[in-house]
């Protein structure tokens, strides 16, 4: 980047604000993905007039621009993948209203998704999407990637909760889409058009998102199994049965003892599977839905049904949970995480197939799932210094995704596309689409400033 263009990056944010010593670039060259890239600077706006003097400045003169949240991304979207800027918005980090009368909250990109639950839950609020990376992702990143999480079943993802957003285009102009109230008819959706867009359209500097009323009550159940097929087949006859239990996570005895040997919450290590369901609404119903999920369980093979009896009972089990991903990564020093999702009735006959792929391909493999809308995440730990096991890796993802396709599933439920899955789209994704995708991309962005290398620019069609 010529120095002229940094000495007026400087002079918008001042020197603090914008990094280029090697080892401040080197803390935002990598993700929770295995690829990195060195940027040319870091730029850490504090306001929507800033972003928008930014890329006003960097479009003016052809510098690439990569967005940034908190860099949990597992597919390397938040990285400078040609080079250019990182705009981190991680001092954007301001909740700027919380509507109780309306159920809106309007947020600043960089919150950090677990701090705005806990501000709306102490105003009897609820704010549903819940990755399992809440305590360090930004509601920025988890709309920029429809993040879903453990509460897909019942509440859905992060763009059912998304309402409007102020946005700065890579041209520098501010906009905004959307509105506060739930109903809104008005154009082309462009608020839901940017969810999911991995950073690809433009920068969002304010983002509304929709509340709903705090569930009075919430009961969890650990479903505890010795045959994983009864586990997962638990799973698709409780949504066949018209249940919808609030959270519904699978981890099999891999999981459990990864988890085990450093959480030591007393998971059942000796057993095949577990469930964790949560139930949760007006104290009544959560009473009697536990009672029926339970015994839905022991009906499926379940050897024994734990319900918590307190918040912090439920609290520890969950967090216990959220430390699957660094529990299983301690296992080698690479760990691949798969995320193609398949209807919840193949749920039973996508676990066998992976666990076939993996043992053909001499892979090893732990699997958790958010099994209650069929998200798959098998983990599959490697040493990357072994080309022949990263390849064998490689090999066993590739299977694994053509038969989640194969059934009508999808090669990303909710990690996004990435540099990762960019090879699968031409398979799932028809021509026509792609072009009108490619076409979308450049009216946002005619000269590809924002994020270059990203999927649409991977993908091999
Ligand atoms: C342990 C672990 C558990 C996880 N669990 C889940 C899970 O349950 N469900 C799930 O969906 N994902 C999960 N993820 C993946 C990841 O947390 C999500 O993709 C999350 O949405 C990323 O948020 P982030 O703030 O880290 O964004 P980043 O990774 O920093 O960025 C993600 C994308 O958003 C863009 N971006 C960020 N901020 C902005 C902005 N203000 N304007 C425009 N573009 C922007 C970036 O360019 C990038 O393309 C998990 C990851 C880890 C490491």
């Amino acid at each position: 980047m010529k120095q002229d263009v940094l000495n007026k990056l400087i002079s918008i944010v001042g020197k603090e604000r914008c990094k280029t010593a090697p080892e401040d670039l080197l803390a935002y060259s990598y993700d929770a993905s295995i690829h990195e890239f060195m940027p040319e600077a870091v730029v850490l706006p504090k306001s929507t007039e800033e972003v928008s003097r930014i890329m006003k400045l960097c479009s003016e003169n052809k510098v690439y621009v990569t967005p940034r949240g908190a860099a949990s991304g597992l597919g390397g979207e938040a990285l400078a993948k040609q080079g250019g800027i990182v705009l981190s918005f991680t001092m954007m980090n301001n909740i700027l209203e919380i509507n109780t009368a309306n159920r809106y909250a309007i947020v600043e990109p960089g919150v950090i998704v677990s701090d705005l639950q806990k501000a709306v839950d102490a105003l009897n609020l609820f704010y549903p999407p819940d990755p399992g990376s809440a305590n360090v992702a930004t509601i920025g990143g988890t709309v920029m990637m429809n993040a879903g999480g453990m509460r897909g079943i019942k509440y859905g993802v992060t763009r059912d909760y998304l309402l409007g957003m102020e946005i700065v285009l890579p041209s520098g102009e501010i906009m905004k889409t959307g509105t506060v109230t739930v109903k809104d008819v008005t154009g082309f959706d462009l608020t839901r058009l940017i969810c999911g867009s991995e950073g690809t359209l433009a920068l969002a500097t304010k983002i509304t998102v929709r509340l709903l009323p705090k569930p009075k009550t919430k009961r969890t159940l650990l479903a505890i199994y010795d045959s994983l097929d009864d586990a997962g087949m638990t799973v698709s006859k409780i949504v066949e049965a018209g249940i919808i239990p609030a959270t519904c996570e699978l981890m099999d005895t891999i999981v459990m003892k990864a988890i085990e040997d450093y959480y030591h919450l007393g998971f059942p290590v000796d057993a095949a599977a577990a469930l964790l369901i949560d139930v949760d609404g007006d104290p009544e119903v959560v009473e009697r839905q536990a009672v029926i999920v339970g015994d839905f369980c022991k009906k499926c093979g379940a050897r024994d049904v734990r319900v918590s009896k307190s918040d912090k009972e439920n609290d520890d089990l969950w967090a216990a949970r959220r430390t699957a991903f660094g529990a299983i990564a301690r296992l080698a020093p690479q760990c691949a995480i798969e995320d193609a999702t398949v209807p919840v009735s193949y749920l039973v006959e996508a676990i066998k197939k992976v666990i076939e792929i993996c043992k053909k391909n001499r892979v090893r493999l732990a699997v958790l799932a958010h099994a209650g809308d069929g998200n798959l995440h098998p983990l599959m730990p490697f040493d990357g210094r072994d080309a022949d096991e990263q390849a064998r890796v490689e090999k066993a993802m590739d299977e694994f995704v053509e038969y989640a396709m194969t059934i009508g599933g999808t090669i990303s439920g909710e990690h996004g596309i990435g540099m990762n899955k960019a090879k699968y789209l031409p398979q799932q994704l028809s021509p026509t689409s792609l072009r009108i995708q490619r076409e979308i991309k450049k009216s946002f962005d005619p000269q590809g400033i924002l994020n270059p290398g990203s999927f649409l620019e991977v993908c091999p069609l």
